[in-house]
């Protein structure tokens, strides 16, 4: 059994959603301890315990612990199943962040995999947004033969969650990914949503026209984005921008909170893409870490980074636990490479 130590770098809920991942992939069992034990609140939140529950449905496994709170768990795989899989969320954790636990062994199935999502945020803090997912994520994982369809039947935002999303999984085998160089600046584009009860307050159009000043300012070129208002359960509102280049793409956002102006939320967002723009780096610093365990499954692969992040260093050393393969780190050149 393959021991995770989760109280090791960045000792948060990516341990735990890597290493399920990989237990199925590779048909491994494994036992975690010290789950979280990095976080103000060790143990297992409502979120972590979904993602779990979600991959454990997928590969039929016997998992012990499982329950809010818990520090220990061991996750016996079984066989991946293919067909429809139903993903009941009753919080507003983030469907993204089941979605990265579901998406590495859902590969591996015999055929398609259909994850249907009730419930759950599209939208939330320290997660992906799920625009994220769908614009910069999976066209990264395309490049590697990865095949995923997604659509966002409802927007979801905390406290209530309440999100429908859909999505389909084909089976692949994946190419090496080599995302060094990032080739030229070809467009700027993006999505700005709102709570359909935000609409009377132009939220989207003032999220829009704030990022998109910010943009002008910076580069010289005018973003195009979408507006987006959808009745939800919460209120809430948020702008994911990608900046397409020749080869890569990179994505940043920004999300609404209570007493921060909606030309604020324009701003962090564009600011943040303007960052990513400025670096060298051919991946943002969010995909950086979700990358890799595709890039083990298809190494050698690499990626230049804009930074080095602990969620990185800590997801390679989950990845190596379970995968003949070896990362190195070029520290000053930003180079993450397997083999
Ligand atoms: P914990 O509650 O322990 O922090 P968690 O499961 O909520 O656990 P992390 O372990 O910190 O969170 O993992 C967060 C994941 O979400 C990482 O893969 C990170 O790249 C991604 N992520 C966080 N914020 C963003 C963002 N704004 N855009 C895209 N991806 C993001």
């Amino acid at each position: 059994m393959i021991q995770i130590d989760g109280s090791v770098g960045e000792a948060g809920g990516q341990i735990l959603r890597t290493a399920v991942a990989l237990s199925a992939v590779t048909q491994k069992p494994c036992r975690i301890f010290n789950i979280r034990k990095g976080r103000p609140q060790p143990g297992l939140k409502h979120q972590h315990l979904e993602a779990i529950k979600a991959v454990q449905t997928l590969c039929d496994a016997d998992v012990a612990g499982l329950e809010i709170g818990s520090t220990e768990i061991t996750f016996a795989p079984g066989k991946i199943k293919s067909g429809e899989i139903k993903v009941n969320i009753p919080t507003a954790g983030s469907i993204s962040l089941v979605l990265q636990a579901m998406m590495i062994p859902a590969l591996h199935a015999e055929s398609p995999v259909k994850i249907i999502f009730k419930g759950g945020a599209t939208h939330g803090k320290w997660a992906p947004p799920i625009n994220y997912v769908k614009s910069v994520l999976l066209p990264l994982l395309e490049k590697m033969g990865y095949k995923m369809s997604l659509i966002v039947k409802k927007y979801g935002y905390y406290p209530s969650g309440d999100a429908v999303v859909e999505v389909e999984i084909m089976p692949a085998k994946l190419a090496a990914l080599n995302l060094i160089e990032r080739g030229k600046l070809l467009s700027i584009t993006g999505i700005t949503h709102a709570s359909l009860a935000l609409k009377n307050a132009s939220v989207a159009e003032r999220q829009e026209t704030s990022a998109a000043k910010e943009i002008k300012g910076g580069i010289n070129i005018v973003p195009d984005i979408t507006a987006v208002y959808t009745d939800t359960a919460s209120l809430g509102s948020g702008v994911e921008l990608e900046a397409v280049f020749e080869h890569t793409i990179l994505g940043a956002n920004a999300l609404g909170e209570r007493n921060k102006s909606a030309e604020k939320v324009g701003m962090e967002a564009a600011r943040a893409l303007l960052e990513q723009i400025n670096s060298t780096a051919a991946v943002d610093e969010y995909a950086e870490d979700q990358l890799l365990p595709y890039m083990a499954l298809a190494a050698p692969s690499r990626i230049r980074a804009p930074k080095i992040t602990s969620h990185t260093r800590t997801n390679i050393w989950v990845i190596e636990k379970f995968l003949p393969v070896k990362f190195m780190i070029d520290e000053d050149e930003k180079i993450i490479s397997v083999v």
